[in-house]
């Protein structure tokens, strides 16, 4: 099972993709995450890519091609993963293709921009797993602290409005058009055999009502 969750920042890809992985038991694939913990340890990719996350740009399609060829290399993909913020650009999409990495399920995650800048207002992350929480809508059984592990949870620090309208901006300008991008695989010839199923979900209304859907548009 290979699935791709494409959608806006703050749509809930990370909050959906908890709950994908526990139902089909493949590991979640955040460039994100990723990135933020290379920042975290200090290493040279880490070096790198700081300044272009804080500011809300993207990182280059190279160095994220690298990683994430290395990372589906790993054997924990070998039944399947899930990646969550990628491919955000043409490049990165073509350059799986490229590489015959093939997805079975591309999932839509659609909300709109308003309601994403007070989403992401009120995000609250636990660094060490991914776990994502809301102050109000999805809060941790103990504010301010992680459920499974007590530990503090951190407000990123691209999650400032200018901030994330800029990523809103940049997601309209270079993302968006990948859910043209997989719908119309189907229609080319030489990909047709390639193509993902896509589906489509509303991301405004309760996280568990959300999940019910996600998880029977993938059965
Ligand atoms: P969100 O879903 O809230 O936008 P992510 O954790 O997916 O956040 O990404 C945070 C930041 O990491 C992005 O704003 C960008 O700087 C960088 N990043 C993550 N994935 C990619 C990618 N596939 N291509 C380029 N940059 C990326
Ligand atoms: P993404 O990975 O797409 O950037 P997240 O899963 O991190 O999105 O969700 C962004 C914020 O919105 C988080 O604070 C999360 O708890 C909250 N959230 C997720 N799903 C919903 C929902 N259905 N309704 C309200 N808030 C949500």
């Amino acid at each position: 099972m290979r699935i791709i969750l494409l959608g806006p920042p703050g749509a809930g890809k990370g909050t959906q993709a908890q709950f994908i992985m526990d139902a089909f038991n493949i590991p979640q694939i955040s460039t994100g995450d990723m990135l933020r913990t290379a920042i975290k340890e200090g290493t040279e990719l880490g070096m790198r890519v700081k300044d272009v996350m804080s500011s809300g740009g993207l990182v280059s399609d190279d160095i994220i091609i690298a990683l994430v060829k290395e990372r589906i290399q790993q054997a924990d993909c070998q039944q399947g993963f899930l990646f969550d913020g990628f491919p955000r650009t043409v490049p990165q999409a073509q350059a799986m293709l490229d590489a015959g990495v093939h997805v079975d399920n591309v999932l839509e995650i659609c909300v709109e921009d308003e309601a994403i800048v007070q989403r992401l207002g009120g995000r609250r992350v636990h660094e060490g797993s991914g776990r994502v929480y809301h102050i109000q809508y999805n809060p941790p059984k103990v504010a301010g602290k992680d459920d499974e592990t007590g530990d503090d949870l951190i407000q990123r620090e691209d999650d400032l409005e200018a901030t994330i309208r800029k990523r809103l901006g940049i997601y309209h300008d270079q993302t968006e058009v990948l859910v043209d991008f997989y719908k119309n695989m189907g229609e080319a010839e030489a990909l047709k055999a390639h193509a993902p199923a896509y589906h489509r979900v509303n991301g405004i209304g309760d996280v568990d009502e959300i999940r019910t859907k996600v998880l029977s548009m993938l059965k």
